[in-house]
């Protein structure tokens, strides 16, 4: 299903198709793909086949929840969904079943969209990969052998696959942007607090922000409005009423001041596609300079150094106890102990041992208070090119989806974490929209970053950029 959401509306309301035949075509595309992409790790047919038919029976009766009424997408498996099964790719959580929907699925399924599945990811969205032990890695569509990105891969890889118009992600440092760049579809990750997170598992609380996966900007745009807006029920959430962000799209970039960052470590390709992008813009009529933002070396590592801190905080409320799976033992030290050694994979462990580490004794002051100042050090320079500029372009990523069997190490893993997480850091609205290929033929995204609250001049920007690539 490549087509968009207002292609789909108007097939619905024409009759030239129904929520029954569109959820039949989700499903048979992930039971075609499935074996070789591992893109959904829980499909609910039933669900999915029960609520497209009171999808039919309500425009059939003339009383559709919204245009898009019948529409079939997926959610990452980190969104809590009732009924089925929410596992974060862990162990930990692999029999777990949540009671309620989290705010977003909520909103969607009072708009009438049909969930059919839960969509692959890194154990508790911690990795650039989609390669959770337990679960297995997903395959990027555009080529198998190569990752889909992550943590939201499997999100990415349904959309790219056609699977599903679209679906939702969640990005603490780029996990919606980078797998969305490397599968080739759009990745938005709109202002902290923009959208409610209430009911997505958490990572990191001061980073952790809900993402969306489409196959074009504007279904990001129309997507956007209608998720966002206030929730009592999570406190980061921003007391502003939703906004109509469609308006903007048509809008074009004419005068726009835009500041395009070229990272050190951009392969060839990569410096291509944002020397190109800079031209189309100049000839749409923005105002293009090349600006410096020297944090790839701190960025990495004050993310890393905050979001393990805050993921070993969270994660402590798996105990085996009252969340998380049960384990043996003589006391009850010994059964958290064996509970958490059980159900969490390497990275999860390496990360909460880390950030245990990082929030302890002396290292709060020493690591923890100086990553946050370095925190407040990149907000200050972003305010600073706000002033200058309107918008901020760079890579998504410095480098194409690379081969499963050539796993990343350390140090490419950050090569490509400090294109997104100088953003996240910032709370910033971000975008990834897909624009380039590289020396293998893979998907390359250009990133857009706005001032925060100021998505519908991101938005215009990334329906010219996809208009003109
Ligand atoms: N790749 C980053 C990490 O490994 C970002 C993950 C995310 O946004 N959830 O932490």
């Amino acid at each position: 299903m490549t087509a968009g959401l207002e292609t789909l509306a108007a097939a619905l309301a024409n009759k030239e198709t129904t929520a029954r035949e569109l959820t039949e075509q989700a499903l048979a595309g992930i039971a075609a793909t499935n074996g070789t992409l591992n893109a959904f790790l829980a499909v609910d047919a039933e669900g999915a086949r029960r609520a497209a038919a009171e999808s039919d029976r309500r425009r059939a009766a003339g009383k559709t929840r919204s245009r898009y009424d019948g529409i079939p997408y997926a959610v990452k498996d980190n969104f809590s969904t009732a009924g089925i099964r929410t596992t974060c790719a862990s162990d930990m959580l692999r029999d777990y079943v949540p009671p309620f929907d989290a705010a977003a699925v909520e909103r969607l399924h009072a708009a009438g969209f049909v969930l059919v599945g839960k969509t692959n990811m890194d154990e508790f969205a911690m990795g650039s990969v989609t390669a959770a032990p337990a679960f297995g890695a997903a395959h990027n569509p555009q080529d198998p052998a190569r990752t889909c990105g992550g943590s939201s891969g499997g999100s990415a890889a349904a959309v790219a696959a056609g699977i599903v118009p679209f679906a939702l992600g969640s990005d603490t440092g780029g996990s919606v942007r980078q797998p969305a760049a490397f599968c080739g579809v759009v990745g938005t990750k709109p202002t902290y607090g923009r959208v409610s997170r209430w009911g997505m598992v958490e990572f990191a609380p001061s980073l952790d922000t809900f993402g969306l996966v489409t196959g074009n900007t504007e279904d990001a745009a129309i997507l956007t409005g209608l998720l966002a807006g206030e929730d009592a029920r999570d406190m980061t959430c921003r007391r502003l009423s939703a906004e109509d962000y469609t308006r903007a799209l048509g809008s074009g970039v004419r005068g726009l001041r835009v500041g395009v960052i070229g990272d050190p470590g951009n392969t060839p390709a990569v410096a291509a596609m944002l020397r190109r992008a800079s031209e189309v813009l100049a000839a749409g009529g923005a105002e293009v300079a090349a600006v410096s933002f020297p944090y790839h070396d701190t960025a990495a590592i004050t993310y890393r150094v905050l979001a393990y801190a805050e993921g070993a905080s969270t994660l402590s409320r798996y105990d085996g106890v009252r969340f998380g799976l049960p384990a043996d033992g003589q006391t009850p030290e010994e059964q958290v102990t064996n509970a958490r050694a059980k159900g969490f994979g390497y990275e999860v462990k390496r990360r909460v041992l880390f950030g245990a580490l990082m929030a302890s004794g002396e290292n709060r002051e020493r690591y923890l208070a100086a990553a946050q100042a370095v925190r407040d050090g990149i907000r200050a320079a972003f305010d600073r090119l706000f002033e200058r500029f309107d918008l901020l372009l760079r890579a998504t990523a410095p480098f194409g989806a690379f081969r499963l069997d050539t796993p990343l190490t350390t140090e490419q893993g950050c090569d490509m974490d400090y294109s997104t997480v100088c953003e996240s850091l910032a709370g910033l609205p971000a975008m990834s929209v897909p624009f380039s290929r590289d020396e293998n033929g893979m998907p390359l995204g250009l990133q857009i970053a706005a001032p925060q609250l100021c998505e519908g001049r991101m938005f215009a920007a990334g329906a010219y950029l996809e208009a003109n690539r």
